[in-house]
This record gives C-alpha cells, structure tokens and sequence, in this order.
C-alpha cells in the first residue's frame, strides 16, 4: 500500500533526525521517545505505522482517542490536547499518559477516576512556556502548589512537563522557550518523591522537534511529519 510505505519511510526519516539531534546534543538516541500524532488520521494508517515499529500514538480529542484504542489496544495512546474534567473516566481504563494537565481540579478528577479503575495514571504538568496570551499553561506558583501537596491524590504520578514554544520562524525564541521549561524543571527536582519523578519533557513537534531534543525533550510529539497535513 503506498500509504504504508510513506509511512514507514517518513517514521524512518523522523527517527534519523531524531539521532541526529540526539548526537548534536551528546545524548543518547533511546532518551527520546516518539509520540506520533495521529489526530484526524485514520486506524489503517495509524496501523501501517505500528507495524513499523511504531508504538506511541497521541490524540488531542478524547472522542477520538476513545474510538481509536480499542482498535489498536497494543499501542500506547497518550491524550495531548486539553482535557475536560467530565471527560476523563472516557479515557481512564487505558491512556498510558496524559500530557495536558493544566489545573488542579483536572488532576483531583483523573486521580478519583484512575482510582475508580485500579490504576495510578501517569500524567504531565502544561506549563505555559510561551510569551503569548493565548496559551494556557500551569505557571511556576501553580506548579509549587500541586507539587507541594500531591500525596492528597495517591492514584496520580508525576512524570514530568509538556510545553509548546510559540508558532514563529525564529528559532531563537523557540529555543529559549523550550529552555524556559527545562529549567523550570531542573528547579523542582527537589520535589521528588515516590509520586513525583520529573524525569520526562514532553515538548517539539513537526516544525521544531530537533531544538526541541538539544534543549532537553525526552519525548516529541509529531503529526504532520509522519502522517502528512492535515
Ligand atoms: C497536533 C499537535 C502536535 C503535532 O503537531 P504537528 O505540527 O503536526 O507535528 C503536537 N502537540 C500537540 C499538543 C498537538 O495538538
């Protein structure tokens, strides 16, 4: 199928730019992990990608998230877009991370329906990373104080952040934001504990993914790279 074959030759590519930045950066190409985002893209694609090797799948869309696990339940799905509270028991059972937690009341609902399923559900903190007013984000204060008592929600694990650099050709400036958010992280290592590891930033996608991997990303989050515009 000449789908699959693209496929597979693009995850080729997207994975070669990845070593690439990874030996650019002095890093190791295992420290980064590829999250293909396979929004709006149908299961027979998504398919010929697993088939290539590919296990990580991102949706930003929990109806679509929802209808696309039981399809491929091997796969690992992640929910990167925002995420309303009375949407989470949808994706409770199965979502192997949540990449867009952006308020405490979120975290409160995913931890009583991670709780309501057995399960400790890893997630990430969105922090607002950008200069823009239109990205939503946790701030530092905010991130201090779920930080500070997350123990009042035992089924929730902290895995690290997720950010997003503003849409904008200078480099630079996608550069220092990304650099913003490693930092940020650096600062609360000291916060870690048996529920709080913040080993993972979850920040680049098709346009910046490799500024993205020499600041720091141990996952990138790419769509159109791999599965064509949208
Ligand atoms: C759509 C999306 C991506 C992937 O974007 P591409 O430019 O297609 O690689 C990454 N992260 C989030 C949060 C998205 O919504």
């Amino acid at each position: 199928m000449a789908d699959g074959v693209e496929i597979q030759s693009n995850l080729e590519k997207i994975n070669k730019k990845i070593e690439d930045a990874c030996v650019k950066a002095g890093r190791n190409a295992d420290e980064v992990k590829l999250i293909a985002v396979s929004k709006t893209k149908p299961m027979d694609l998504i398919r010929e990608a697993f088939k290539a090797g590919q296990v990580d799948f991102g949706e930003n869309r929990v109806q679509e998230l929802r209808e696309k696990h039981p399809e491929l339940p091997d796969g690992q799905w992640h929910l990167i877009g925002t995420l309303q509270r009375n949407k989470v028991k949808y994706i409770a059972p199965f979502v192997h991370l949540i990449h867009s937690v952006d308020s405490e009341k979120l975290l409160q609902e995913i931890d009583k329906q991670a709780g309501k399923n057995d399960r400790v559900i890893d997630c990430l903190l969105q922090m607002n990373i950008s200069d823009e007013d239109n990205k939503h984000g946790l701030g530092e204060s905010d991130v201090e104080a779920i930080l500070s008592h997350i123990d009042q929600y035992p089924n929730i694990r902290i895995k690290g952040f997720m950010g997003m650099a503003e849409f904008t050709d200078d480099a630079e400036i996608v550069r220092q934001q990304f650099r913003r958010l490693r930092i940020a992280r650096d600062s609360f290592r000291a916060k870690e504990n048996s529920q709080i590891q913040l080993d993972e930033l979850s920040m680049g996608m098709s346009g910046d993914f490799p500024i993205a991997i020499e600041e720091g990303a141990t996952m990138v989050r790419v769509g159109s790279a791999i599965f064509g515009i949208r």
